[in-house]
């Protein structure tokens, strides 16, 4: 546990560090890790008890951040009771980076808002999710921002986010514009699974090693971002 002031209203709180978790099975194609390490998801936000300041560090903001927590638009996300709680935290979160122009960030954030969802098995709410996480992307490609350094794993969670909101000729023509610029066997798998998938108009959940020949399994090793799994 370690304490933080709230950089927009001063409070202090006791926030819960992330310890490094063990990870078991295999990530999902759009990297959301296997249920152990996913449980530690709440430490991924920090959300301010007084004033509802939600950030990964909520003892840094800049005054514009500070204007987005007063929003309207930032209040009514925080309690929108269609959604768990926990996303509403992400989609707060979403804003605060948005804002920041930090669209890398905040597509990260609309992402993890989608799997708190998809734990509280709210299908509804984690769709809209995955859609703005669409948007979010193409507005972080437009302003040179990268979401993943891999190289195709940006186009790999894209096209995985598409077929999970049923935006199924989206997706397939992302695959046949993207693949030769792909190189890395691993993805070149996970798109062949993916076209396999949109066939079958199949939107729903399923797992990195679904995709990959039997004898390789994903591994998750300590120390490396969770999302460079390969
Ligand atoms: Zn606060």
């Amino acid at each position: 546990k370690e304490k933080a002031k709230c950089a927009v209203c001063r409070t202090e709180t006791e926030y819960t560090g992330i310890a490094s978790t063990n990870s078991f099975g295999s990530p999902d194609i759009d990297t959301r890790p296997p249920q152990m390490k996913r449980s530690t998801m709440f430490a991924w936000v920090q959300r301010c008890p007084e004033c509802g300041y939600c950030a990964s560090d909520v003892s840094k903001a800049t005054s514009q951040v500070a204007s987005m927590v007063h929003s309207s638009e930032y209040i009514r996300q925080l309690a929108d009771s269609s959604y768990p709680e926990l996303a509403n935290s992400f989609l707060c979160k979403a804003l605060v980076d948005e804002i920041s122009s930090d669209y890398a960030r905040a597509t990260w954030s609309l992402i993890h808002a989608a799997w708190a969802c998809d734990d509280a098995h709210r299908d509804g709410p984690a769709k809209t999710c995955r859609s703005n996480a669409v948007g979010m992307i193409r507005k972080a490609i437009d302003f040179g921002q990268k979401i993943a350094d891999q190289v195709g794993l940006e186009t790999a969670i894209q096209i995985d986010l598409l077929r999970r909101v049923g935006r199924f000729s989206e997706a397939k023509k992302l695959i046949q514009t993207q693949r030769d610029t792909i190189t890395e066997d691993i993805i070149l798998n996970i798109l062949t699974f993916q076209e396999t998938l949109i066939a079958s108009e199949d939107e729903t959940c399923h797992t990195i090693s679904e995709a990959l020949p039997a004898q390789i399994t994903p591994v998750v090793e300590p120390k490396k971002k969770w999302w460079k799994i390969w």
